[in-house]
């Protein structure tokens, strides 16, 4: 649902520019007014959500747009000044936007930062120094002729922009890539009509439109996802909860067996690895319950409408997920010792850690009022589980 909104809103974006942009012949001399100074409002909102976020690979490539932009409306008047500017922008913008989407996020004043806006200065002060070198040229020269701004050679470059970006979007799920590729294919548009100011104006206000949509959901994501396994957050399970009130649901609690061993024996960042791919196979097999992470080596999957008698086969099939996926080591992650096969219950063969998971389960009834008392008791069926031998599932 969530990936598909990533794609549907520059899209709905995108739509919505066009109509706006298929009717601009029409608008009278205030609308025109406005539509020129619609981008500048949108990039400041976009700069500034940004700054706000510490995003700035958005910031530096919305810096870029709106100074391009600018020259733009400033070359308008000269045919040879706004072929020079469409021409580089049409090859630098797509090289920006694989460079900036793939880079990685390090804040926007830091070292790192610095020299990405050390790399995009140099670029827009080029532009600007070919912009002004064909301002000699008679102003008019040729304006009534076909304007032709995006050559073959950035046609190429944009072609392998968008594919890698979307190619990596598809096999990583990054979301930001899909906004790049947005980004791009609205530029298209508004490089293309560049002698027609008033569309490229609607069209940068897209851009920067669907940059802020971007940035919106990059917060969202920080406040209601976990940043290391994927699955929602503890936030997101209060508010969650919250919404419920006294309607009928079921809590389980998921905490790994012997997880300070494994981190012991082969390091937190594995330890940190074994926590993701638990999430991953919590969520595939939660059917309809919802994967959150509590905190530390514990998740809760909540259940909000399903009959409780159907909960149990369900977590006693996650459970046996869990406990038949091993965890793969890398050479690197081995470590120099042998575990110790009696503490590390359930490591078997070379390279391989077992794991398993206990699991509690309760439900919302007249005598547990709030989300605390399911909780806790849920959490007192864990511990049974873990007395019980753990990798096993109990309930209340
Ligand atoms: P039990 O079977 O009784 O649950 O034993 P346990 O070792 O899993 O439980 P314990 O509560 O003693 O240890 C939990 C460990 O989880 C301790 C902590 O270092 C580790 N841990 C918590 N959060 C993280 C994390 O984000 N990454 C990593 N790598 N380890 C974490
Ligand atoms: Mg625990
Ligand atoms: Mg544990």
């Amino acid at each position: 649902m969530r990936r598909l909104m990533t794609i549907l809103a520059p899209l709905i974006v995108l739509l919505v520019a066009w109509a706006l942009a298929s009717k601009s012949e029409f608008y009278g001399d205030a609308v025109q007014s406005l539509i020129k100074v619609v981008p500048y409002i949108i990039a400041l909102l976009a700069l500034f959500m940004s700054i706000w976020y510490q995003n700035s690979n958005s910031f530096y490539l919305v810096c870029f747009i709106l100074v391009t932009y600018i020259f733009i409306v400033v070359s308008q008047k000269s045919l040879p000044m706004l072929t020079e500017v469409v021409t580089m922008v049409s090859i630098l913008l797509p090289v920006n936007a694989l460079w900036l989407g793939f880079s990685k996020e390090r804040g926007i004043l830091s070292s790192y930062g610095r020299k990405k806006a050390l790399v995009i200065s140099v670029q827009l002060i080029w532009i600007f120094v070919n912009m002004m070198s064909k301002s000699g040229i008679p102003a008019n020269a040729g304006m009534d002729e076909r304007f032709v701004g995006i050559k073959i050679p950035a046609v190429v470059v944009y072609i392998i922009s968008v594919g890698l970006l979307l190619s990596c979007y598809i096999l990583k799920n990054i979301n930001m890539n899909i906004i790049y590729v947005a980004v791009l294919i609205t530029s298209v548009l508004s490089l293309y009509f560049a002698n027609r100011i008033l569309l490229v104006s609607i069209f940068t206000s897209a851009i920067f439109v669907i940059v802020v949509i971007a940035l919106f959901d990059v917060s969202y994501s920080l406040a209601f996802y976990d940043t290391l396994t994927g699955v929602y957050s503890r936030r997101a399970l209060e508010q969650e909860l919250l919404k419920l009130g006294n309607k009928k649901y079921a809590i389980a609690m998921v905490d790994l067996d012997h997880f300070k061993h494994i981190n012991d024996t082969y390091g937190h960042d594995v330890g940190d690895e074994v926590l993701k791919m638990v999430a991953s196979v919590l969520a595939k097999y939660s059917g309809p319950g919802k994967v959150f992470r509590y905190g530390g080596e514990e998740f809760v999957v909540l259940f909000s409408r399903t009959n409780y008698n159907d909960i149990m086969p369900l977590l006693e099939r996650m459970r046996r997920a869990i406990e038949r996926r091993p965890f793969i080591l890398r050479a690197d992650n081995r470590p120099p010792e042998k575990p110790d096969k009696h503490k590390m219950m359930s490591s078997k063969g070379k390279g391989k850690i077992n794991i398993t998971v206990s699991i509690g389960l309760a439900q919302k009834t007249d005598m547990l009022k709030t989300c605390f008392d399911v909780i806790r008791k849920a959490d007192e069926a864990l511990y049974k589980s873990k007395n019980g031998g753990r990798n096993c599932v109990t309930k209340i």
